[in-house]
């Protein structure tokens, strides 16, 4: 086996990945690998760059890792279909585009447990800042950056239906907010998205390639690292495969785990760091047991309330196949048109009830009928909300079947298997019902198309998302942050516990998943992380006064 040292190789190129790229590689004295086991995300491929092509990729082997969840219990048994980006920038090259931090509170949540202070808001806000250009925002806005990679587009939201759905919203007696993403999160607002001039703006786009220039940077595609090799309790480097040609073996001064909430585990399982006892029991030599890997699995799932339009300004005429030449060549030539848009413009944030300190509701609207798979419900003109609790108590697992670190690990969620979940889906179904019944959106509402006024009960709305609901694409959370016996990492370090040469910097270190999307926080963990790894002075904390519901 051939043989070669890095100062750091980090286990996928994906959104993490990058910003580690790039930060490491920044000191000229440092030589980084880069292991990513999908193919470049071509500057051509219009299924990535292009924002409205991003159903494509997702089902399709050359972009999607394509997961699937154990049959869920109390989901009628189904399968869960979970995409993951196999490429470069990860999930980032096929995912919505939609850009959310997540509530303030989240971060004071994460904080209050211990060994957890120094993820507060206010260490958090200046690396969110860091990574950040916010077009939207005021120069002086404290909350926003201005000069970071990550290029944010407000979205238009000028088709008529998010007028009304904004006039609805206030109706049903929910606000408007400046930024969900500044001062206050709670209420409805234009999101941002990682969208620019047109093109879908990855974690790679904005981190790896730029600097791809620098001599002591490598990125090798289609690199599956196998294991993690072990000498003692140290990381010393990996094993990875491409294609058909014999495994190969590169030493590292420190492995870095950037394969997301699944692989990580998965590779850390395969490689003998997990449950001893699950691991003895598939035959696996054990190198160190710590029970939390691929523990506290937790995702969002979210189902669509769609209604008919009687009005024909819905997007729902661009899904037809005689407009995709126009729309584009329109793109092409030009980056704008229907293609340029992720459609996923405007949404908000809500409490589902007086007991919860922050929004447990997010709600995406889209002027469109539409299933995320690309199917529409009845193809005509339509609209919908996506919902679903952010603050569920569900927690699942991500264990490995045998050996063999390409076998699928099995995958389980347990979807509504709390009380607590089930009673805010009910509140969730009847908050969307409620807006959308407004009169605002009475010029437009042809009828809801789903759920359908059969669904009206406490049980007939859990059936019903029992047998409809899809994952919000947010698994995390498999390698907690911590210092209790189920944590993974360190949290001033990301160093797994108990092992040398070796941290994890993906959605999987987490301790709790934030309250909206999750691509934002995890490129804001990774961008703390590599001044935590390069020894530099953290960014000073800033603490601001943001928004906080009073209980009455
Ligand atoms: C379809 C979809 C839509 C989404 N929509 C949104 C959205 O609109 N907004 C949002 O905030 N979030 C969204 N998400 C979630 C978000 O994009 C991801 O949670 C986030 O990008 C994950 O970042 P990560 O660094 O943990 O992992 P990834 O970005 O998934 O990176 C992991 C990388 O590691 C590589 N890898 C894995 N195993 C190995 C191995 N053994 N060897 C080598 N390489 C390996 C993978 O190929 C991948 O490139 C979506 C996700 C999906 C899949």
């Amino acid at each position: 086996m051939a043989s070669t040292d890095y100062d750091f190789v980090i286990v996928g190129g994906g959104s993490a990945g990058s910003v580690l790229a790039n930060r490491l590689s920044a000191d000229s004295t440092n030589r980084v690998l880069v292991l990513e086991a999908g193919r470049s995300d071509y500057r051509v491929d219009p299924l990535i760059h292009m924002p409205a092509a991003l159903t494509f990729p997702i089902g399709n082997r050359f972009y999607d890792w394509r997961y699937e969840s154990e049959p869920e219990p109390c989901l009628q048994g189904r399968r869960i279909f979970h995409a993951r980006g196999k490429v470069l920038g990860g999930s980032s090259s096929i995912n919505g585009m939609i850009f959310q931090r997540g509530n303030p509170l989240d971060y004071e949540h994460w904080a209050a447990a211990s060994g957890m202070e120094t993820w507060d808001y206010a260490h958090c806000l200046p690396y969110f800042k860091r990574m950040e250009n916010c077009l939207a925002a005021a120069l002086d806005d404290p909350f926003r950056g201005h000069a970071g990679p990550l290029v944010l587009e407000r979205g238009p939201a000028t088709n008529p239906l998010f007028g009304a759905f904004f006039e609805a919203v206030q109706q049903a007696g929910y606000p408007l907010t400046d930024d969900v993403n500044g001062y206050r999160q709670e209420g409805f607002a234009p999101f941002d998205r990682n969208v620019h001039r047109g093109r879908r703006l990855n974690a790679a786009r904005a981190y790896l390639h730029p600097v791809s220039g620098r001599q002591n940077l490598d990125v090798k595609t289609h690199a599956f690292v196998t294991r993690v090799e072990f000498e003692g309790r140290r990381a010393v480097g990996v094993e990875y495969a491409r294609g058909n040609l014999l495994p190969r073996r590169v030493r590292a001064g420190e492995v870095i785990l950037c394969g997301g909430a699944i692989n990580s585990p998965q590779v850390l399982q395969v490689s003998g760091v997990g449950d001893a006892d699950e691991l003895a029991r598939l035959g696996i030599e054990v190198v160190h047991n710590l029970a939390g890997v691929g523990q506290n699995l937790q995702d969002h799932l979210e189902v669509y309330v769609q209604h008919a339009c009687k009005q024909p300004v819905s997007m729902a005429p661009y899904l037809k196949w005689r407009y995709r030449p126009w729309i584009g060549s329109e793109w092409l030539l030009f980056r704008r048109g229907p293609g340029s848009t992720n459609h996923f413009e405007a949404g908000g944030f809500v409490r589902t009830n007086d007991d919860v300190d922050r929004p447990n509701l997010m709600f995406h609207f889209l002027p469109i009928a539409v299933r995320y798979d690309g199917s529409a419900p009845a193809g005509g003109h339509g609209y919908q909300v996506h919902i679903g609790p952010m603050l569920s108590d569900v927690r699942g697992t991500v264990r490995i079947r045998n050996a063999d670190p390409r076998v699928h690990p099995a995958l389980r969620f347990n979807y509504l298997s709390t009380q607590q979940d089930r009673r805010e889906w009910v509140e969730a179904i009847r908050i969307a019902r409620r807006i959308l019944e407004q009169p605002a959106m009475r010029p437009f509402d042809g009828g809801e198309l789903a759920p359908g006024a059969q669904v009206e009960t406490d049980e007939q709305i859990l059936a019903w998302v029992a047998k409809e609901a899809e994952t919000a694409l947010h698994p995390s959370c498999t390698c907690k942050m911590g210092t209790d016996e189920m944590a993974v990492v360190e949290p001033t370090t990301l160093k797994i516990h108990g092992l040398e040469g070796i941290r994890i910097v993906d959605a999987s270190v987490m301790p709790c998943v934030p309250n909206g999307n999750i691509y934002a926080p995890i490129m804001m963990v990774a961008e703390k992380v590599s001044d935590l790894i390069l020894g530099n002075t953290p960014l000073p904390p800033e603490p601001v006064e943001f928004y906080r519901h009073q209980r009455t």
